[in-house]
């Protein structure tokens, strides 16, 4: 692979400078090797033609099919002016006719298509009007033995290439062009692990998922292939973790000393649940193990991680060291705080808040404290990892809502000692385990999948624009009862494309809607002492209702609060809404998630929608959010870059191959950790390949 590499794409035959130009600015092609790896993103079953007459019965939930037909074009009639200028064509094969439309190089098509051939047109059929209609169909004049083609490969071409008449096939042209070249590809996968999945050798992979010489050889290769990436990906994790663990080594936490048993036996106020339980107990045995703990927690909003946290930092100060917890805003901060605080002392731990606001005069004392030994706990923003911040003696740090935070923010944490701390990073966006496996693929993973008895679940229901006065006379009356509500919209700035509603707008006709309550309003664009002071407003009280974007989604918590009114909701992404409504609930009242939509919405958005109202569980809303929008969207993943970088394994499909590819890594790493032993040169060499092209992403805590 590598030689492929190193090899310019302009040299092969049908490429030159210009094509070659055109394939690194648009897709990134650069080398023979990246043509190679540039894989269909979808294949088209030639063998079958369906009749128009047909079409009816292959709609599913709504939504027709790619497919094909074949037949001939009538009744060319150009409309409309200038950008608005679309071609209609009549397409029909002896069972029925559908309307085909082109809105762009009218001119062109209707000079290069004729009504006295036979044509083959693949595209989407949409119902319209009782009729079906395809807009921009791909067209080839049909020549006879077209049907037994089979599977063809179409390839991911932008819109700039289209331009240029560089289509799909002209991808696949090349590509064949390419393949007839080679011959020979070194394979790296251990003979074993090919002979145990019964895979088709590297060239014959590469072969059918250009070109395919049956279903079931496409199947075989696509197989093979995802789980090439897969693996490789586990590897280059598990090697870094491997190393780091064992370069690193960690502090040694053996006992459970007095601070943890008064504060279970004395102070905590109730039983904990069994998934506290058995997280806690996950948490102690990863820090008596000699090794660096490197932890993510998961759970739910409200599912009791902050527990979770202080009771593992209890263990930290039983062993004699410090230990920090770290929030990415201040108020939040601050929240933590005042939980911990009262909880901490009541065993006889100092705890201090150290945030950006903190005046200069506590800092010092804070420093000092710190430096001595004196404070156990701290709890704070980014600025615990100031320089100037150095403990005694840290042991354990707290990551809460890790996805605020950067990568280089964490590690700089590990550095506050010779000996990294333990980090226990937490979230309250589930992730999918297989999404979990593949990004934090380096972290071990906890998950709280319970939520302390007696909650109610928040009450979500799905209103319409032209419901909007209700909603709000039911807000009213919330709020006459001493409630407080939150008022979510999608974006700041207008868009008029997307009709959104303006949120200033919004915030003034939430004023004028609900004259006798203050309204405080908060954007991410805002400075961060204005935003925390309007927050702070609702936080306290004195403000009744916050208008706001999703920068309310990460972690506050107004008990009081006990509706979520969210504009535009299907806008949001599942797992956002979910987020969302984790706000409200956090009292004993019952509460609402009103989710406000506009009329006129896909079938699929209403599912996504109605998924919302269906259930609170947040792992089944991650899963389904994932398996509608893909994980490249998912919340957590974006900073890791990796769920992009995959060229042909789904996360949210692939989870069995994923689950495979991370064992055969383990074993193969376990044994031989720096892949040294000559049996795993071959590994080595392909690691170096894959991830010394690329940036680093495996280090992520
Ligand atoms: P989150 O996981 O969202 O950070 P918190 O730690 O803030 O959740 O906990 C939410 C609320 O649940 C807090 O008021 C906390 O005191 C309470 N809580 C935590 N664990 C339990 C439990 N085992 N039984 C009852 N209430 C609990
Ligand atoms: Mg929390």
């Amino acid at each position: 692979m590598e030689e492929l590499s190193k090899l310019d794409i302009k040299y092969l035959h049908g490429v030159g400078p210009k094509r070659a130009e055109l394939l690194a600015q648009e897709l990134g092609i650069r080398s023979y090797y990246d043509l190679l790896y540039h894989f269909p993103f979808r294949y088209i079953d030639r063998s079958k033609i369906h009749k128009i007459s047909d079409l009816r019965h292959l709609s599913e939930n709504g939504e027709m099919p790619y497919l094909q037909l074949k037949g001939r074009f009538a009744a060319f009639a150009v409309h409309g002016e200038g950008a608005r200028r679309r071609l209609n064509a009549l397409f029909y094969d002896g069972t029925g006719s559908i309307d085909v439309v082109w809105f762009n190089k009218v001119k062109i098509i209707q000079e290069n298509l004729h009504t006295d051939i036979e044509y083959i047109i693949f595209g989407k059929p949409a119902p319209f009007n009782s009729r079906y209609s395809i807009t921009h169909p791909e067209v080839d004049a049909y020549k006879p033995g077209m049907e037994t083609q089979g599977l063809t490969g179409v390839y991911n071409i932008t819109e700039k290439m289209r331009n240029r008449s560089f289509t799909s096939r002209t991808i696949k042209q090349l590509m064949q062009n390419l393949l007839a070249t080679l011959h020979h590809v070194n394979d790296p996968l251990p003979p074993e692990i090919i002979a145990r999945y019964r895979f088709l050798a590297l060239h014959d992979a590469l072969v059918n998922i250009h070109l395919p010489a049956t279903v079931q050889m496409l199947q075989r290769a696509q197989f093979r292939l995802k789980y090439d990436e897969l693996f490789f990906l586990q590897l280059n994790l598990l090697r870094y973790s491997k190393s780091r663990s064992i370069k690193s080594g960690g502090f040694r936490f053996t006992h459970v000393g007095k601070h943890f048993n008064d504060f279970y036996h004395h102070v905590l106020p109730f039983p904990l649940t069994e998934a506290q339980k058995r997280v806690i107990k996950e948490i102690r045995a990863d820090m008596g193990s000699g090794r660096q703990m490197n932890r993510l927690l998961q759970g739910d909003v409200g599912s009791g991680k902050t527990l979770v946290a202080l009771m593992s930092m209890l263990l930290a100060i039983d062993n004699g060291y410090q230990a920090c917890i770290m929030a990415p805003t201040e108020i939040l901060a601050q929240q933590h705080y005042e939980t911990i605080r009262p909880l901490a002392s009541q065993v006889g731990i100092k705890a201090a808040l150290l945030t950006g606001s903190t005046p200069k005069k506590e800092r010092d004392l804070i420093h000092s404290g710190l430096l001595s030994g004196e404070i156990g706990i701290t709890v704070g923003t980014h600025a615990l990892i100031e320089d100037s911040v150095v403990f005694a003696q840290l042991g354990m740090a707290v990551i809460d809502e890790q996805h605020r935070f950067g990568v280089a923010q964490r590690a700089k944490l590990w550095n506050k000692n010779t000996v990294p701390p333990h980090i226990l990073v937490m979230t309250a966006t589930p992730i999918p385990r297989t999404l979990a496996m593949t990004v934090y693929g380096d972290l071990d993973v906890s998950v709280i999948d319970e939520l302390p008895p007696g909650r109610k679940p928040v009450q979500t229901i799905l209103r319409y624009d032209n419901h909007r006065q209700q909603v709000y006379r039911f807000i009213g009356s919330q709020l006459k009862e001493g409630r407080q509500a939150y008022i979510v919209y999608p974006l700041i700035q207008e868009n008029e494309k997307l009709d959104l509603r303006n949120l200033e707008e919004g915030y003034k006709i939430i004023q004028e809607t609900f004259p006798d309550y203050r309204v405080c309003f908060v954007h991410g664009k805002m400075k961060p002492s204005e935003k925390e002071y309007q927050m702070q407003l609702f936080v306290e009280g004195s403000a009744q209702i916050m208008v706001a974007t999703t920068v309310i989604e990460v972690g506050v918590n107004v008990p009081n609060a006990s509706v979520m009114l969210i504009e535009n909701a299907e806008r949001f992404g599942l797992s956002q809404l979910h987020q969302l409504r984790g706000r409200v609930g956090r009292g004993a009242e019952r509460s609402y998630c009103i989710l406000m939509s506009h009329m006129k919405i896909s079938g699929s958005t209403r599912h996504r929608l109605e998924v919302m109202t269906q259930t609170t569980d947040g792992f089944v809303i991650a899963e389904e959010d994932m398996r509608l929008r893909g994980p490249g969207d998912m919340e957590g993943t974006q900073q890791s870059g990796i769920a992009f970088n995959l060229h042909i394994a789904d996360i949210a499909k692939d989870g069995q191959i994923i689950q495979a590819a991370r064992d055969d890594a383990m074993r193969i790493i376990e044994d031989d950790p720096s892949l040294s032993k000559p049996k795993n040169l071959k590994l080595a060499r392909q690691l170096h390949f894959l991830y010394s092209r690329n940036h680093d992403w495996s280090r992520i805590s």
